[in-house]
């Protein structure tokens, strides 16, 4: 990248750079597009925050430029952009890369997986930090983890699911491996980039959508079109956000500024799992009261769909070693949070309600 040694400004400065103001004075602008809407509450504050936290760190030393979902490049086309030099940065959630390497759906969510919290701990502790670092390495990206949706809703549907013959034949929306186990059971899954969710399903194009949870489920007026949601989500118990950076671009990076980038995540992870925390509940709420009707799959449902994600599973770690070694990685600390969730988190949680 001609970009990269913006930063080193010193004692030896191109005379092509001296012409900028900005860059003579150690001030550097980087492009930053995300995947999703950059207004959208949640995964647009994720990128914003994240954005106004780097400049305000650096006093202005390093400025990000977000651009919206598919103003620069595609939603699905971040990571590209960030590896091949059109933007420095980039904002996504890893698995809308999943085309590059399958083993990535483990670094946003799979069926029947982690939540959030168990997510963070297995990046940070349990070596999936580590495992993300080598695979996007491949393609010259950093990540870094920045939030979590937490537990999604399994969607919107215009019809009835009360048993899996009623699955057979749906259009639906919907993101990852899950799409994968929906197929199994006779789904036409598809994965529409966000800004083209709403419009396919009040046309009529897709007949079923999830998008995230009742906190931005509503923002996009999926409650407009269907008045019944299935939750919770089968194939996202906590699908997460990241902030990829071309490497190049980041080595050469002082180290106080490559350490802002790393704290900024951090920070606004924190603020978006706080987020989607308060506000899905609020909007839950609302949404109730405005007469959605908030239902769970029927058990035969969920325990074929844990059955096709099983199959689903096995399939794609046989077809990829990379794969194979991330999930092993991963069942690992799954196992263990299981049993750990399982005799306190969810009690904790089902004797509050009596
Ligand atoms: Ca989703």
């Amino acid at each position: 990248m001609k970009r990269r040694n913006l930063l080193k400004v010193g004692a030896v400065v191109p005379a092509m750079a001296l012409a900028t103001p900005a860059i003579a004075q150690g001030k550097v602008e980087w492009k930053l597009p995300t995947s999703f809407p950059a207004k959208a509450p949640g995964v647009g504050t994720n990128v914003t925050s994240f954005a106004a936290r780097v400049s305000a760190m650096t006093d202005g030393r390093l400025t990000l430029k977000v651009f919206s979902g598919g103003e620069l490049v595609p939603p699905f086309g971040v990571e590209d952009a960030v590896q091949n030099g059109t933007a420095e940065i980039g904002h996504s959630t890893p698995y809308y890369s999943a085309g590059k390497n399958s083993a990535i759906h483990f670094f946003s969510t799979v069926p029947f997986g982690m939540t959030a919290t168990e997510h963070v701990g297995w990046l940070r502790y349990g070596g999936g930090q580590e495992l993300w670092d080598e695979i996007y390495a491949e393609r010259d990206l950093k990540p870094f983890y920045s939030g979590n949706s937490g537990v999604q809703a399994a969607g919107w549907f215009k019809k009835e699911i009360n048993s899996v013959a009623d699955l057979a034949g749906l259009n639906m929306r919907i993101a990852g491996l899950g799409g994968e186990a929906m197929r199994k059971l006779g789904v036409n899954a598809v994965l529409l980039p966000p800004p083209e969710i709403f419009p396919a399903f009040q046309s009529g194009a897709i007949d079923a959508a999830e998008w995230v949870g009742p906190m931005l489920d509503q923002a996009f007026g999926l409650n407009k079109v269907a008045q019944l949601c299935y939750v919770p989500a089968f194939h996202e118990p906590g699908a997460a956000l990241e902030v990829v950076v071309n490497r190049q671009a980041y080595e050469d990076l002082p180290k106080d500024l490559q350490a802002v980038l790393a704290n900024a995540a951090e920070a606004t992870a924190h603020e978006t799992i706080a987020q989607f925390g308060y506000f899905n509940a609020v909007a839950f709420a609302q949404l109730k009261e405005a007469g959605v009707d908030f239902r769970n799959l029927p058990a035969e449902v969920v325990a074929a769909l844990r059955e096709a994600s099983k199959e689903v599973m096995a399939e794609q770690a046989a077809a990829n070693p990379v794969f194979a070694n991330v999930m092993e990685s991963y069942d690992k600390t799954l196992a263990i949070s299981r049993q750990y969730a399982a005799a306190l988190e969810a009690p904790s949680i089902m004797q509050r309600v009596g």
